[in-house]
């Protein structure tokens, strides 16, 4: 088991929290000598963790892609840009959505992380994980019931190893990277993803986009020291400088209570406290 300082400033895509040992397993059986009650972090682009120390477990050296017979195998520790390049080098389709989502596998695995309709759960046929509670590596099927919006099953109490896809389309190299391409400038052009954010604040409501609650009570622009609701996406907070957890925390707890006394529409936070 490696052991790593890391400066959650640096680590995280919101730049907050103090430093934090990250316990990193050097191979599947090395999980089993993990501490015990340690939380999960991936790739740090959903958290917000508060400006404290912490210790994490983290699994970005578990980073195999396998593919056998069209079946592929991708571990928690592969960052999505890696695994899109693998798939356009093996000319397989059906992820390109994933474009721009800056998770590991574990992470979006987790979150079940998605966009233009699509989810990563649907192209989900097995997962690998540690079950805390037993201390023992277990596999589930996914039967339609490991996935819902923007949340899974899995959790720091089942930790995604990795994960087998159902079988991906064959299609032309030159097709998936327009698609990889066209998807990243369609973020870049609507969503601040090029600053320090941790995407979506909030999950949408049924039939309504969170951005467009915040939007209609006019949260967008509101700051509390350098945090700030992005000008560019009403549902995506920035760090402009030196934002604490507090001050993000606070601009989040004031939009929902401006929306709630707006619209009576409770918004649930899809950012995950650490
Ligand atoms: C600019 C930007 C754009 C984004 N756009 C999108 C988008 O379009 N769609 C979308 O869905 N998300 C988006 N996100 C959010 C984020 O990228 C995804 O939620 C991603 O899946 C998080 O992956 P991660 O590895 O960074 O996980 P982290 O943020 O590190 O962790 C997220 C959660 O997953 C848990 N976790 C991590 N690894 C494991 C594991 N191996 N086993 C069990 N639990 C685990 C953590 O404990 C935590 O609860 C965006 C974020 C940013 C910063």
């Amino acid at each position: 088991m490696k052991k790593v300082n890391i400066s959650l400033k640096k680590y995280t895509k919101i730049k907050t929290g103090g430093q934090a040992l990250f316990f990193c397993p050097e191979n599947l059986d090395d999980i089993k000598n993990i501490p015990k009650n340690i939380k999960v972090i991936g790739n740090g682009s959903n958290i917000l963790c508060e400006d404290k120390d912490y210790s994490f477990l983290n699994l970005n050296l578990l980073n195999s892609i396998f593919l056998k017979d069209n079946i592929l195998t991708v571990y928690s520790g592969v960052k999505c840009s890696t695994l899109l390049r693998f798939l356009l080098n093996n000319n397989l389709s059906g992820l390109e959505f994933l474009s721009g989502i800056p998770g590991n596998t574990g992470g979006i695995v987790c979150m079940n992380a998605g966009s233009y309709g699509e989810e990563i759960g649907n192209y989900i046929k097995k997962v690998i994980y540690f079950d805390v509670k037993n201390w023992q590596i277990k596999e589930c099927e996914n039967n339609g019931d490991l996935f819902k919006y923007r949340k899974s099953v899995f959790n720091s109490d089942k930790i995604v190893l990795y994960v087998v896809f159902k079988e991906l389309e064959k299609a032309e190299n030159q097709n998936i990277k327009n698609k990889i391409n066209d998807n990243f400038k369609r973020k870049l052009k609507t969503q601040p993803v090029l600053k320090h954010t941790f995407g979506s604040v909030f999950k949408n409501p049924v039939n309504i986009s969170a951005w467009k609650l915040l939007s209609n009570s006019k949260i967008q622009g509101k700051c509390k020291g350098d945090a700030c609701f992005s000008r560019k996406h009403a549902n995506f907070i920035e760090n402009k400088g030196n934002a604490l957890f507090t001050d993000i925390k606070y601009l989040i707890e004031k939009a929902k209570e401006k929306v709630y006394n707006d619209t009576e529409i409770k918004l649930e936070e899809e950012v995950i406290y650490m």
